[in-house]
Formats: C-alpha cells, sequence, structure tokens
C-alpha cells in the first residue's frame, strides 16, 4: 500500500458559541482541531491508510493538543515541526443562515521547511497538497513548490485540493487563480468544489472547465457538488456519481472526507495509468468516497465525524 504524505496547516479553530454572525458580540469558544490537509491524513488512517501529516504548529500547549489529536487518529506525525511561532489561529462565528464572521491569525502553519531527506519517502508515493494557506506567503509556500518538484522526480502520485477560502483571497482572487495553475498542471490528480472549479478555469460551464484542466496536465478531476454528487473526469470519459441521501447537520469536512477516501483506495493500486482506464474501478472508488463524505455530514465537527472503516462498510 502507497504512503500519502498530507502538506499543508494544522490549526485551531475557536467557534463562537451560542450566538449569531457578529464576532465582536461572541463571549464563549469551542476549541476544534482544523487545517484541510490535517482532515484528509485523519481520514486516511481511520480507513486503514499509512497516512503522515507534514505540516509546523506552535511549541506551545495548542501545537501540543493538535498533534495529540493528530497522533491519536494514528496518523505518523514524525514528520511535523514545531516551530517558535504561536499556533496558527481562526476565530469564526456561523449564523443559522450560513453567514460567517472570520478572523484568521496566522502563525506557526506558515512557518514549514524544507527537509531534503523526504525525498526519498515521495518514491512511489502519494503527496497530497491542500493549499488552503500554503499558496499565502511564508516558508510555506516555497516548501510546498520544492515537494511538488521533489514528488514528481520519485514518480510519486500528485493530489491537489486548492480548498478556496474567500475570507483568505478577498480582492486577490487573480493571485490565487496564479499560484494554484502550476499545481494544476503537475497534479495526477484534482479535487473542486464548484465554486474552485469555475473559478480557477474560468468558465461557468463544468465540462468545459474539466476540459480547461485536462489540457493544463491533470489525468482525474473531482468536482464535488455537496448533495447533488460528484463529477468525474478523466480524459475518456465524464460522470456524475450521486451523492448517498443523508440528513446533514454539519458539512464541515466533507470534501476532506471524500478526498482522503479517494487516495486511501488509490493508494492501494500500484499503477495508476492502469486506473486511469478503468472506468468502473474510478466511478466505484468515487462512490465510496462519496458515502465517506455523506457520513461526515451527519454529525458536528470535522475529525471527529471522519468515518471508520467498519462504519463505511456498513
Ligand atoms: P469542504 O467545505 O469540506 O471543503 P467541499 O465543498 O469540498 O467541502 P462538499 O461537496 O460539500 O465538499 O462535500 C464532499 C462530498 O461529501 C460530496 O461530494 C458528497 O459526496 C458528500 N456530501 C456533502 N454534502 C452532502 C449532503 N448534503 N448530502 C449527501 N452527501 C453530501
Amino acid at each position: 500500500m502507497k504512503k500519502v504524505f498530507c502538506i499543508g496547516e494544522l490549526l485551531i479553530d475557536f467557534v463562537a458559541e451560542n450566538q449569531g454572525k457578529d464576532l465582536s458580540k461572541a463571549k464563549e469558544f469551542s476549541k476544534k482541531a482544523g487545517g484541510a490537509p490535517a482532515n484528509v491524513a485523519c481520514a486516511i488512517s481511520k480507513l486503514g491508510g499509512d497516512s503522515f501529516f507534514v505540516g509546523a504548529v506552535g511549541n506551545d500547549p495548542f501545537g501540543s493538543f493538535l498533534l495529540r489529536i493528530l497522533e491519536n487518529e494514528k496518523v505518523d506525525i514524525s514528520l511535523a515541526q514545531k516551530s517558535d511561532t504561536f499556533t496558527t489561529l481562526a476565530f469564526v462565528s456561523i449564523a443559522e443562515d450560513g453567514e460567517r464572521d472570520f478572523v484568521f491569525s496566522r502563525g506557526a502553519d506558515k512557518e514549514l521547511t524544507y527537509d531534503s531527506s523526504l525525498k526519498s519517502n515521495f518514491d512511489n508515493n502519494i503527496i497530497h497538497f491542500g493549499a488552503a494557506t500554503a499558496l499565502l506567503g511564508g516558508p510555506l509556500e516555497e516548501t510546498y513548490s520544492r515537494y511538488l518538484f521533489d514528488g514528481l522526480t520519485k514518480n510519486a502520485i500528485i493530489s491537489f485540493d486548492p480548498n478556496y477560502r474567500v475570507d483568505l483571497w478577498k480582492n486577490k482572487e487573480d493571485v490565487f487563480i496564479r499560484k494554484c495553475h502550476p499545481f494544476i498542471e503537475k497534479s495526477h490528480l484534482c479535487k473542486f468544489s464548484l465554486e474552485e472549479a469555475q473559478l480557477l478555469s474560468g468558465k461557468e460551464d463544468l465540462e468545459d472547465a474539466c476540459q480547461i484542466f485536462h489540457e493544463m496536465g491533470t489525468k482525474i478531476i473531482v468536482v464535488t457538488l455537496g448533495g447533488e454528487g460528484t463529477l468525474l473526469s478523466t480524459e475518456k470519459f465524464k460522470k456524475t456519481i450521486p451523492s448517498i441521501k443523508v440528513s446533514p447537520k454539519d458539512t464541515t469536512g466533507a470534501g476532506d472526507a471524500f478526498i482522503g477516501c479517494f487516495l486511501q483506495q488509490i493508494a492501494q493500486y500500484s499503477n495508476f495509468e492502469d486506473l486511469l482506464t478503468n472506468e468502473n474501478l474510478l466511478t466505484n472508488m468515487v462512490a465510496r468516497a462519496n458515502k465517506a463524505g455523506a457520513i461526515t455530514t451527519e454529525n458536528f465537527g470535522a475529525i471527529e465525524s471522519l468515518p471508520t472503516l467498519q462504519q463505511l462498510d456498513s
């Protein structure tokens, strides 16, 4: 089975309790682990896969809290770094209609430094770039580019999820697009939401968007559409695989559960090129990943809601 290296941020989400959208009025917050690449690492290990988290937290109690959570989920944290900068914090309030207020205090996640000894670990394995904060600058951004290069020279499968956050890229969407394109060009697999696919391709129509991404170089594209299913696109075929019917409580982490489950299945195949031509197999993989996403929506929170192998098989 291939190992999956998930590179990027791990942070504290302070979620405001018992009030509307206005963060200035918030009095109580609950402390949650956040960060898409870390969620993906947990999704993979919960399903029995071999996942590594590569990212930086502060050398402080929040950093210890976060790493302990990953360790409890059996994610390998031996490649995580502890920085003298404080752990990255996000404060968020969500009103009942989904409106949100957001304050982001970026700290240690941006400090991930390049480690040349990692390159040999990438050999024929999988690297997942879950870019939410990585492209915002700092040493992490350069580290991202260097690991992308290392992964390609070591024959690794490259997976990319831009994890676009409106609050982080306000008035600089063009910079976000420019920074994502090299990853789309070099990735074997990209996962987008509808909004990301349209933004990054400049096309409204999803089929046109996928065409652009294939021309850029991506072999497999999955566009997750919430309760509407997932569009799977290769150069040979395109199809939408329906979602599982559930009563969602909280969709946080559904996308990470989806891509984690998809990668965990890809990790079990030695020949990626063969996979590309196997429409049935890819379709079944997406259907299973849809199930993982759906299960995650049935409970509150991200990591705690990710399915185990038993739940997924039941
Ligand atoms: P995230 O906010 O975590 O990045 P995302 O926008 O990338 O999420 P979604 O499309 O919300 O991802 O969800 C990923 C997958 O989870 C979907 O493709 C679908 O299979 C499943 N899913 C999400 N919401 C629902 C829902 N309401 N009902 C059924 N399945 C869902």
